[in-house]
């Protein structure tokens, strides 16, 4: 089984093409087919090689490797299509020579002007058919003069039903007569897309075509072609759809769109696999989540809905939760490293210390937040502690003072309290000291070390944060004030 996913690359990689390339990958992967990349970048005003590169960047990062592509190469390359014009080139002569495409010389600004006169009638605009009628030859030597002209397809005259086996929609039929000559190669030399794709989906053995929505009205075109070429058009399954929760087409104005946007806010690739799988495709029973190789082993393209798919936000963030808890620290803990970096809190992230240090202080951030982002949010009062806010915080506490007071007494006796058993024997003590329990006694210690009046659990926290004291900035983490000093600046400054 050979498919392919062939992106443009004019923007970043939108999270509707991703679902494309991942059905793509799945069904590959389920019939030990090939899944083959191909870059479409004829358009070479919007295209540009830097988004080619992103958008592989962004595949990979998704998980969804090519057996053929660009980099990987291939038996059928290259696999750019700004490499592939000869071949193009050389399809369109031979329709010409056939009598199957001719030239035209309609300037821009005429068709421009039918086009409008179109559709004031209310009719679909479609091509006049006007340079039909020049003769080959003249037309010919008129190319050969350098006029300027693009390259036409003959639709064989007279009606017929173009039709198709739609592996998700079921049967289209579309009359050949709502089809114009369409242009097969643009005057500059350059395909069209209709032109190029099928060239190519021909020359490179695609069996089955899975793309989005938007592009079944080209496919009668297509089917045209491959008749006119001599192949067997490959099976066509259309994807509905992505819409935003207004049932709008996803965009920009719904928030992120694009794959490395989710990856820049924090989103771990294997919950957007996962997410983006169930966008039109259910497994059958209730479960959300499904792991990559149950994925290929149920992935069928029948069991693809036919309705638009509604992008939620809230149940991707869910997912991403889930799967920060399910992967294994080390991954989650290397995969929220960049925040940690950009924030300051390690400086430097090959650090093997400085690694196992993240991982430590994962458990107090894995399990309340949604993204990676936030998992540097949350533990932020490790490294960026400041000193006036607890005061401030302690000071507004009735005991708040006593009870840091006789904390930081326990914790001068005890020495660093590294673990659980340590911690609670300086609550002990301090309960001792103070007549205080609970509340009253917990409350302002968590606001002197951590600025805050709600986290993560004191008996974790406190251990963290001693552990990063001891490993000290060699590690290759920025400095860690010690549960010790930070009770004594607090109480320090409050005299
Ligand atoms: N380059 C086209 C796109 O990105 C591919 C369409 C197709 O798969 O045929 O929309």
């Amino acid at each position: 089984m050979r498919v392919r996913f062939a992106p443009s690359p004019t923007g970043q990689l939108h999270v509707g093409n991703a679902r494309t390339a991942l059905f793509n990958w799945l069904v590959a992967r389920r019939h030990q087919g090939t899944f083959v990349l191909r870059i479409e970048d004829t358009d070479r005003e919007r295209s540009s090689d830097a988004l080619a590169e992103a958008m592989l960047a962004e595949l990979r990062w998704l998980g969804l490797t090519w057996d053929e592509g660009p980099d990987v190469g291939g038996p059928f390359g290259p696999y750019r299509q700004s490499e592939r014009v000869d071949l193009y080139t050389r399809a369109a002569r031979s329709l010409l020579e056939r009598g199957q495409a001719y030239y035209c010389f309609c300037s821009p600004a005429e068709l421009e002007r039918a086009r409008e006169e179109a559709l004031r009638q209310g009719t679909p605009p479609r091509y006049s058919g006007r340079c039909r009628g020049i003769d080959p030859a003249e037309a010919a030597a008129r190319v050969a003069r350098g006029e300027p002209a693009a390259i036409r397809f003959a639709v064989p005259p007279g009606a017929r039903d173009i039709s198709f086996r739609d592996v998700v929609r079921g049967e289209v039929s579309v009359s050949s007569l709502v089809v114009g000559d369409f242009v097969l190669v643009r005057s500059g030399g350059l395909p069209a897309y209709n032109f190029a794709v099928v060239v190519d989906d021909a020359a490179m053995g695609i069996e089955l075509v899975i793309r989005g929505e938007d592009h079944i009205s080209n496919t009668p075109r297509q089917i045209l072609l491959y008749e006119a070429l001599g192949h067997r058009p490959p099976a066509f399954a259309h994807l509905p759809l992505v819409h935003g929760p207004d049932h709008a087409p996803l965009s920009k104005r719904h928030g992120a769109t694009s794959v490395a946007e989710f990856r820049a806010r924090g989103y771990l690739p294997e919950a957007l696999v996962n997410y983006l799988a169930l966008l039109g495709w259910s497994p059958g029973g209730d479960e959300e989540i499904v792991p990559l190789d149950e994925m290929i082993a149920r992935f069928t393209l029948e069991h693809v809905s036919r309705s638009p798919a509604v992008f939620d936000f809230d149940k991707l963030a869910w997912m991403n939760r889930q799967y920060m808890r399910m992967l294994p620290a080390s991954r989650v803990a290397a995969d929220a490293m960049p925040w940690f970096v950009a924030r300051g809190f390690v400086t430097d992230a090959a650090s093997t210390e400085a690694r196992a240090y993240v991982e430590l202080l994962l458990p107090m951030a894995v399990g309340s937040v949604d993204r990676l982002e936030e998992i540097a949010d949350r533990v932020a009062f490790v490294f960026a502690w400041q000193a006036p806010e607890a005061r401030a915080l302690v000071e507004a506490e009735e005991d708040g003072r006593k009870v840091v007071e006789a904390f930081a007494e326990a914790a001068a006796a005890i020495g660093p309290l590294v673990d659980r058993e340590t911690f609670r024997r300086a609550v002990a003590v301090a309960r001792e000291a103070t007549g205080l329990k609970g509340r009253a006694l917990l409350h302002p210690l968590r606001a002197a070390l951590t600025a805050a009046e709600s986290g993560p659990e004191l008996d974790v926290l406190v251990p963290a944060i001693e552990r990063g004291a001891a490993l000290g900035t060699s590690a290759g983490i920025a400095p860690v004030r010690s549960c010790l000093e930070r009770l004594r600046m607090v109480i320090e400054v409050a005299r």
